[in-house]
């Protein structure tokens, strides 16, 4: 399969999307059928072919995008040859982290709309990462929310969103339409020296002086529809 002499760069691994994971020499077939060479899965070369046909349908590019470099894609489409890399290996479980950060409006609704239907078909489970709750709302069932490496509120996705119960939670949430939006002000704490106490008590609107000495564990995880329980400390 074709190739070209440009080099990948250490920039490229910073560039937004799925750019900087793709690597530049490569073409769409050979970017997809990398993870078997990587995991020394078991296709047999005359099967290869027609997989990369298939998986490149799966993710709604072409049999003729097969032989085009990274650069020759929209940033929606180099994203569906990631998802289309992530398939290669028939997984159960994906780990999206910003899947579609870096993509415009129009783009994410579709690569959302093709892991959903993606998810459908093959039974799969995402473990979704993402700053932008209104993409998770639409993606999953369950949601957990976390600060500084650590996890301040779980639950079903529709409660969460509908009850936050975590001042955290309520500031991502508060947009200014339906809920009066919630400026966090203060610096963000480096995770390597977090403050004592409650580790969102620099930002907290709802700070107390408790919150310097103790931390709501467990968080609160939530398992089923529960009435709205009261403010932490
Ligand atoms: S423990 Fe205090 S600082 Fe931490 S989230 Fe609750 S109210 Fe805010």
């Amino acid at each position: 399969m074709g190739r070209v002499e440009n080099r990948r760069t250490p920039l490229d691994a910073f560039r937004p999307g799925a750019f900087g994971s793709l690597d530049p020499r490569l073409t769409a077939a050979d970017l997809i059928a990398e993870p078997w060479l990587t995991h020394r899965a078991l296709v047999p070369a005359s099967r290869r072919a027609a997989r990369v046909t298939e998986l490149l349908d799966m993710v709604g590019l072409r049999d003729s995008d097969a032989p085009r470099l990274p650069y020759e894609f929209s940033g929606g489409q180099r994203q569906r040859i990631g998802i289309a890399r992530a398939l290669a290996l028939e997984p159960g479980v994906i780990v999206c982290d910003e899947p579609v950060s870096a993509l415009d409006l129009s783009v994410q609704a579709q690569v959302l709309n093709l892991l959903c239907d993606l998810r459908d078909e093959l039974g799969l489970s995402y473990v979704f990462i993402s700053h932008d709750l209104s993409v998770v709302r639409h993606l999953a069932d369950r949601v957990a929310v976390m600060y500084l490496v650590r996890m301040v509120e779980s639950g079903p996705t529709e409660e969460v969103h509908e009850r936050p119960r975590h001042p955290y939670t309520e500031a991502l949430l508060s947009d200014g339409r339906r809920r009066q939006r919630i400026l966090l002000t203060g610096e963000f704490p480096s995770p390597a020296d977090p403050p004592s106490g409650c580790r969102f008590r620099t930002r907290c609107p709802r700070v107390r002086d408790l919150s310097a000495e103790s931390v709501p564990t467990p968080p609160p995880v939530r398992r089923s529809t529960e009435p709205p329980a009261t403010t932490p400390s």
